[in-house]
């Protein structure tokens, strides 16, 4: 338990029509006695918890009154930080706010340090680490699926998912230390054969989470989208086609590089950053030319490539050199200008090329056939949605991994339970075993917070704002 009381104000700073700040700590009673008069009679002492009381914030020192407020008083242990909480409801303009923590900092509290408030909630035992991490992605995440991933680490399904992986590493834990103390003979029914399935199933499970850690990545990041194709046929007309149709996102992202523009999209719920290549020169008029060369390098980045095809003239040689170089990557091939009667594409001849990749018509001057893209672009990033069930699909996003902290821990636990498959393959002692097994134990306490040190903790709560 911590000895002081903490303070901020924890709504965005500016005006608005209210502000709250929040206090925590054995002190908060003694605060709100110095610093507020209530309006009708029963003062702190008499209060229940979890109950709202209108009065005056008033100096502690010199008395006067310097805003009307709402006082929430929520009594420990059932609290964020699992402390004595006051939230101070101002009215929102930054005078009374700032005055207001003032008189609360005068009164014994200290002004909390950024993600001071979910650390101790952590430490309280109230949140584990990945849930505290959730908080912070919840408040940033940008599209919809990206909020669903973030709720639901907070609701602490990842943490589950962990604990139960981690439950099984300590079960083989009891098998070698059983087979330490006694010779196997005396053990029949812990066998090499059962400590194998055993690690079998545990490697199976951090591999089906890193598998959807890929997905997480993109619902925190955007889906690295390149828009591929000879000047002409449409690229910066399809963009504009899916700025205008989807909500464009906001963002601070500055453009990569000179020869290409960056909008990050909201596809219905997965957000999309799209990459238009050579974008800018073609504004200034001049018709310019991205070589083979430069557009394989954007396709080596990219998580997704939409090469555009204008339907309405003959695949060149060039095309088809490129097409070919699709085979295996995330790919899929617009045929644009549908709304011309010309078409000279012949489809087959695409798909034997691009070794099977999916084609689909669309005008980008019409907007047409975007909603089919969209669906397309769904199943890259869900995988083929139509082999599975609605509520599969929902499971599958529960434990989704949207941090690189969360992935590397996951991957070095994944390396030591590999050690150890290769190693009983040995026949090495269970002695020497235990060294990996508990290795990945602790590379998974990270993610939750139970093995992990100070140092990463500071990190983790740094990069919080102040208040919360
Ligand atoms: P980019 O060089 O690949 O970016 O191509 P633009 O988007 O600048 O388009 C080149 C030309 O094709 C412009 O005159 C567009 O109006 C036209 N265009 C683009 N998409 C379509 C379409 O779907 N149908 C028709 N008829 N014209 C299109
Ligand atoms: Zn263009």
């Amino acid at each position: 338990m911590y000895q002081d009381t903490i303070a901020a104000v924890s709504t965005a700073i500016g005006e608005g029509a209210i502000g709250i700040i929040r206090v925590s700590g054995p002190e908060a009673i003694e605060i709100v006695r110095k610093v507020f008069k209530p309006k009708y009679g029963k003062t702190i002492d008499q209060w229940q918890s979890h109950t709202l009381h209108l009065g005056t914030v008033i100096h502690p020192d010199q008395g006067q009154p310097i805003d009307e407020v709402l006082v929430a008083w929520m009594k420990g242990p059932k609290t964020f930080t699992t402390e004595d909480v006051a939230e101070f409801h101002c009215h929102g303009g930054s005078l009374p706010l700032r005055e207001t923590l003032e008189a609360i900092l005068r009164a014994g509290a200290r002004l909390a340090e950024p993600g001071e408030f979910t650390r101790r909630a952590f430490l309280g035992g109230r949140l584990d680490l990945a849930q505290a991490e959730a908080i912070m992605e919840v408040i940033q995440s940008k599209t919809r699926d990206g909020l669903g991933a973030a709720l639901s680490q907070l609701e602490g399904h990842l943490s589950k998912k962990i604990k139960e992986v981690s439950d099984r590493l300590l079960q083989v834990m009891a098998h070698l230390e059983a087979l330490i103390d006694f010779p196997e003979e005396d053990l029949p029914e812990l066998s090499d054969e059962k400590l194998r399935t055993d690690l079998e199933i545990i490697k199976n499970e951090l591999i089906g989470l890193l598998q959807r850690a890929q997905t997480g990545k993109v619902l925190r990041e955007g889906w690295k989208t390149v828009i591929i194709g000879r000047p002409n046929v449409g690229k910066s007309s399809l963009l504009n086609a899916l700025l205008d149709e989807q909500r464009a996102i906001v963002t601070d992202i500055p453009g990569t590089t000179r020869d290409a523009i960056e909008e990050m999209i909201d596809l219905g719920g997965i957000p999309l950053r799209l990459i238009d290549t050579a974008g800018i020169r073609e504004t200034a008029d001049q018709v310019e030319k991205i070589g083979v060369e430069k557009t394989l390098h954007y396709m080596e980045k990219a998580d997704l490539i939409l090469f555009v095809l204008d339907g309405s003239e003959k695949v060149t040689a060039e095309e088809k050199e490129l097409l070919s170089s699709l085979k295996n990557r995330p790919a899929i091939v617009l045929i644009n200008k549908a709304d011309l009667e010309e078409r000279k594409i012949d489809q087959e001849e695409v798909k034997t090329i691009t070794h099977q990749k999916p084609i689909i018509s669309i005008s980008a001057r019409e907007a047409w056939g975007l909603e089919e893209l969209s669906k397309v672009i769904r199943q890259f990033v869900y995988g083929d949605e139509k082999e599975k069930t609605a509520s599969s699909l929902e499971y599958e996003r529960l434990d989704l991994i949207t941090q690189a902290r969360h992935r590397e821990a996951i991957e070095r636990a994944l390396q030591h339970i590999q050690q150890m498959i290769v190693d009983l393959e040995l026949q090495t002692s269970p002695d020497f075993l235990t060294i990996d097994l508990r290795a990945a134990w602790e590379a998974l306490g990270e993610i939750t917070g139970h093995t992990v040190g100070e140092d990463v903790m500071d990190k983790i709560f740094s990069s919080f704002c102040i208040g919360k």
